[in-house]
């Protein structure tokens, strides 16, 4: 697409024969978001709520976090939000769910794993959650991450349920994506964090630049986990968004929606070339084009195939 026309692309999302793909912003605090709300996106697929506390040194109180979500849903009045939970650990390390030395951080207490041993810090979340949506009539759907296991999913849905919001769960462990079909009965929605996907499938550190051809999204067995992810949510009638990198690039984002992801959330600045890109391809070459990749065995010639498939 000529660049002028990618510019002009102002939503809402939808495939060339108009099948809707909501393309929506990752975002981090208030400041965030309003700037978000400046961009051709219809709302917040992906509110990184630990970005917002980085530097306390002590749990911030319910009010306190109840102004921060306030600030992030008043951006997009009426517009949809997901709010993540407190990915806390590894990459993203907070003061004060700090868990001590780990031998393997990506792989120790971290994300919804923290709740276990510390119950208030997602109890107090959810509270300032609900006050918030309260406070401003909307009605944000809150997700956790990290999820492996159905019981999981269950107990924060619950949880979350309890507090008349609507539960979901990120798809970031292979387990979970193996074992989306249980996942979903749980759950309201799922939303694929494919930085961490990657990095668990391919068992290659999402910091490491010297395995940055390793940690490629396009990477064939992540492809697969995605499908099978898509397939479970297309049964189960439920919402599946991508929010992690992959959602940026624009050939990839034609790829998900050919496996049946229903949004696409990433960073403000590349929502009009991803708009633009899947205004230009129906459903068909969107599924031609994830058929193509699939077939493949490795990352590059996977997008060498979906590229050649959405041109034809
Ligand atoms: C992901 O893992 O893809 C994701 C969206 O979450 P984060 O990048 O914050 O870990
Ligand atoms: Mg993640």
């Amino acid at each position: 697409r000529h660049a002028a026309e990618i510019a002009r692309w102002n939503g809402p999302g939808t495939t060339a024969d108009g099948v809707p793909v909501a393309i929506l912003a990752n975002v981090q605090d208030g400041i965030s978001a309003r700037k978000a709300s400046t961009a051709p996106v219809e709302g917040i697929g992906l509110f990184r709520t630990e970005l917002a506390f980085l530097d306390r040194a002590t749990e911030p109180t319910v009010d306190e976090q109840t102004a921060i979500y306030r600030e992030v849903l008043e951006a997009f009045p009426g517009g949809k939000v997901v709010i993540r939970t407190l990915d806390a650990g590894s990459d993203k390390p907070l003061q004060f769910a700090d868990q001590g030395v780990e031998a393997n951080p990506a792989l120790g207490v971290r994300g919804l794993r923290i709740a276990t041993g510390s119950p208030g810090l997602l109890t107090h979340q959810l509270d300032a959650i609900a006050a918030a949506a309260a406070a401003t009539g909307e009605s944000p759907w809150v997700m956790a991450p990290m999820v492996a296991t159905a019981a999981e999913a269950r107990d924060f849905a619950a949880l979350c349920r309890d507090r008349g919001l609507t539960p979901g769960v990120m798809v970031e462990v292979p387990a979970a994506a193996l074992l989306a079909p249980a996942i979903l009965a749980e759950v309201d929605f799922v939303s694929i964090g494919t930085n961490d996907l990657t990095q668990y499938t391919m068992a290659a550190d999402r910091m490491s630049s010297e395995l940055a051809a390793l940690t490629d999204p396009w990477q064939p067995a992540v492809l697969r986990l995605i499908e099978m992810v898509g397939r479970a949510g297309g049964d189960a009638n439920k919402p599946v968004g991508v929010c992690g990198e992959a959602a940026a690039d624009p050939v990839l984002a034609c790829v998900l929606v050919g496996l049946g992801v229903t949004s696409l959330s990433g960073a403000p600045t590349s929502s009009a070339t991803v708009g633009a890109r899947l205004a230009d391809a129906d459903l068909a070459h969107c599924r031609a084009a994830a058929a193509a990749a699939l077939a493949t065995a490795d990352p590059i010639a996977a997008r060498e195939a979906a590229a050649a498939a959405l041109s034809g």
